[in-house]
């Protein structure tokens, strides 16, 4: 079921997916109430809190919190992905997201707001400096985009992470898409839509330390491949007729030369090669398969990708809509 809501411009609700922040968030408070209080940011009617399953002080922190907020509260931690989506369910304006640890400054947000009135629709910030992350992450991520890309077919946006402004048209396309094991960069990029990017200095963590591993990283990657792109089965199938072709001549060459030379023992070298070559690719090809087939099994238990423990909006809030 689609919701059309035609956005008039008029109010912007900030998200921001929380998960053992409380260090971040009194500074994150401080620099949003600044925010609020000039006078380009009116248009700001609320700020979206998701807690996504933090074990620290983070949910306790957000109460605290006295401007125009809405929080939700993840029954535990669903990483991420699931928490934005949960937030696209239950924005009902057009939206901005940011992290929580600062990385993403708020005050860029008037900017994007300029952008988002010129009529884009999807106003991304792409970031020119990465302060505080390691040359190697910065290249394993590059080259992943790259691959990602050329798997797709879809143009992905280079160096960008979740911080954008999103009309009301793309909340509401990304909502359909209620799909498990969720890569938010690609579906970003699939929904399509008019888009803009402007560039920014990412700031370092204010506080805290980062949530994401190397093996979640891999796993999130792997994700957004196999969301997109059915490319990797293909390449098993020509693995697959390839070796096969490779053994169709090798059999020919030996039955040529057994009738030949006559019979002819040795040959472990060759018979481990081949076997083992074949038994490499042929496991390789499964493991692909299963990832596949991982997806639609999970898929198709329709399980929501979040559960909500509670629920809160504060009398600061000016959007009463209800759903
Ligand atoms: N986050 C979340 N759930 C998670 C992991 C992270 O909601 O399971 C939030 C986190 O609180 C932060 C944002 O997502 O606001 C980005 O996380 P992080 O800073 O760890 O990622 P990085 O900036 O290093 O990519
Ligand atoms: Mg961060």
């Amino acid at each position: 079921m689609q919701q059309h809501h035609q956005s008039d411009k008029s109010s912007l609700t900030i998200i921001i997916p929380c998960c053992n922040e409380e260090e971040s968030l009194p500074l994150l408070f401080k620099r949003l109430d600044q925010l609020i209080a000039s006078d380009d940011c009116s248009i700001i009617c609320t700020i979206l809190f998701i807690d996504d399953g933090s074990r620290d002080s983070t949910p306790q922190e957000i109460k605290q919190y006295a401007g125009p907020v809405r929080d939700i509260i993840l029954s535990r931690n669903f990483g991420k992905e699931n928490a934005m989506f949960a937030c696209f369910e239950h924005v009902h304006t057009d939206g901005i997201i940011i992290d929580a640890d600062l990385q993403d400054p708020p005050e860029l947000i008037p900017q994007m707001v300029d952008l988002w009135r010129q009529g884009y629709e999807d106003v991304y910030a792409r970031q020119r400096s990465r302060a505080g992350e390691s040359w190697f992450k910065h290249r394993t991520s590059h080259t992943y985009y790259r691959l990602l890309q050329r798997f797709t077919g879809a143009t992905i946006q280079q160096d960008t992470g979740d911080f954008r402004l999103l009309d009301r048209k793309c909340i509401d396309a990304l909502r359909r898409m209620d799909e498990v094991d969720r890569n938010s960069k690609a579906l970003f990029s699939w929904i399509g839509f008019r888009k803009i990017e402007f560039l920014y200095d990412r700031d370092p963590r204010a506080a805290g330390k980062t949530k994401w591993n190397y093996r979640e990283l891999i796993r999130l990657a792997i994700d957004g491949i196999t969301g997109f792109a059915t490319m990797p089965l293909r390449l098993a199938a020509y693995c697959g007729v390839l070796a096969s072709l490779a053994a169709i001549i090798y059999a020919i060459v030996i039955i040529v030369r057994t009738l030949v030379r006559g019979i002819d023992v040795p040959g472990y070298a060759s018979t481990m090669v081949v076997v083992l070559l074949l038994g490499g690719i042929q496991l390789l090809s499964l493991g692909i398969i299963g990832e596949y087939l991982g997806r639609v099994f999970t898929q198709t238990k329709h399980r929501p990708n979040y559960l909500i423990e509670e629920e809160r909006v504060s009398k600061g809030e000016g959007d009463d809509e209800t759903r």
